[in-house]
């Protein structure tokens, strides 16, 4: 089996959200709460990142490095990895250096992270000669994909598949927001190795569904094979949604301030604006246009990512419309 280290907080629990189901009129919907991973305020990253940093101490690595936008969650939690297991952690981030860094950004600095900006040029080379440099300069770095995003990282989710078949067996659909595709690959390698009857349905955050399928069904066989498996996924065998894109990464729209409200509302439950946000906004519309059945229960990931409610732009959109839900 894989090595890993203990940094999660796991089962994270699953909870009903009755009054939430009641307001839709639809399925029974439940909430695997991976935003309570137990890490700088948790999330999906964090089971991957177990996975991830074993790998990184058998290689002799001392200093972590990976990339992603300026409110990654990614980023955050391996900056909360790093310092939890005593590694060094350099982070290339898109753009420029905010003047007042808030959410994810802000926790980034706060924990003190190395961070490189990119600024409006090529993330990829910025990433390539940052490792470059810290190999020259004896730091012994350990390069994480963008998202923790390859076998290694995307195996914690198979098992995550199987830590929800012993909590719960019946869901006949998981729903959840699905972006760089390791989240969804482990699902669906977990989803074979494990025997899971129901359905792993990823709501696209950010990538047309062929794109993401192809993606996603090619690191599911590579996972399976690292777990010793030997399923094979085609493009066709990975089920993804994008018709909620909206006006494109990171911008929250009506269908998120909706799906905010309404969690936050009807069951005290915080979802963020960028994926779990979207991805509820696509379940709720799913449930109005009549795509489940009232005798289904339906199991929603919550992969985290909170500390973006108090990134601006966001903050304020959030408390500037009265929302009736
Ligand atoms: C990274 C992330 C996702 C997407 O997971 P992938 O494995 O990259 O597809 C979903 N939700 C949140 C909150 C995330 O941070």
């Amino acid at each position: 089996m894989l090595p890993k280290v203990n940094i999660a907080h796991l089962p994270t629990p699953i909870e009903a959200l009755p009054r939430l189901s009641k307001a839709l009129g639809g399925p029974q919907v439940y909430m695997k709460r991976d935003d309570l991973t137990g890490l700088a305020f948790g999330g999906n990253k964090t089971r991957k990142l177990e996975f991830l940093l074993a790998d990184a101490k058998t290689e002799g690595a001392k200093t972590l490095i990976t990339a992603g936008a300026v409110q990654s969650n990614h980023c955050r939690q391996t900056v909360a990895a790093a310092n939890r297991a005593g590694f060094d952690c350099i982070l290339v981030l898109t753009g420029e250096k905010p003047l007042n860094p808030t959410g994810n950004n802000f926790l980034d600095q706060f924990m003190g992270a190395d961070i490189i900006w990119a600024g409006g040029g090529n993330r990829e080379q910025v990433l390539d000669s940052t490792f470059t440099e810290a190999k020259n300069s004896g730091k012994q770095p350990y390069l994480i994909p963008y998202g923790g995003s390859n076998t290694i990282g995307a195996a914690a989710f198979a098992f995550a598949l199987k830590e929800m078949l012993n909590q719960e067996p019946d869901f006949d659909w998981v729903l959840f927001p699905s972006s760089s595709g390791g989240t969804q690959a482990g699902l669906v390698a977990g989803q074979k190795m494990f025997g899971y009857q129901g359905n792993v349905l990823g709501i696209s955050i950010d990538n047309p569904a062929h794109e993401l399928q192809e993606r996603v069904s090619v690191l599911a066989s590579e996972t399976s094979r690292a777990l010793g498996q030997e399923d094979e996924f085609s493009a066709d065998d990975i089920l993804v949604n994008d018709d909620f894109l909206g006006a494109g990464y990171g911008i929250m729209g009506d269908p998120e301030l909706e799906a905010l409200n309404l969690f936050a509302r009807r069951e005290g439950l915080l979802l963020d604006p960028v994926y779990t946000g979207r991805a509820a906004a696509g379940l709720i519309e799913l449930i109005r246009s009549g795509y489940f059945t009232t005798d289904q229960n339906v199991l929603f990931w919550h992969t985290g990512g909170t500390p973006a409610l108090f990134a601006q732009p966001y903050l304020n959109m959030l408390l500037a419309g009265e929302i009736a839900v």
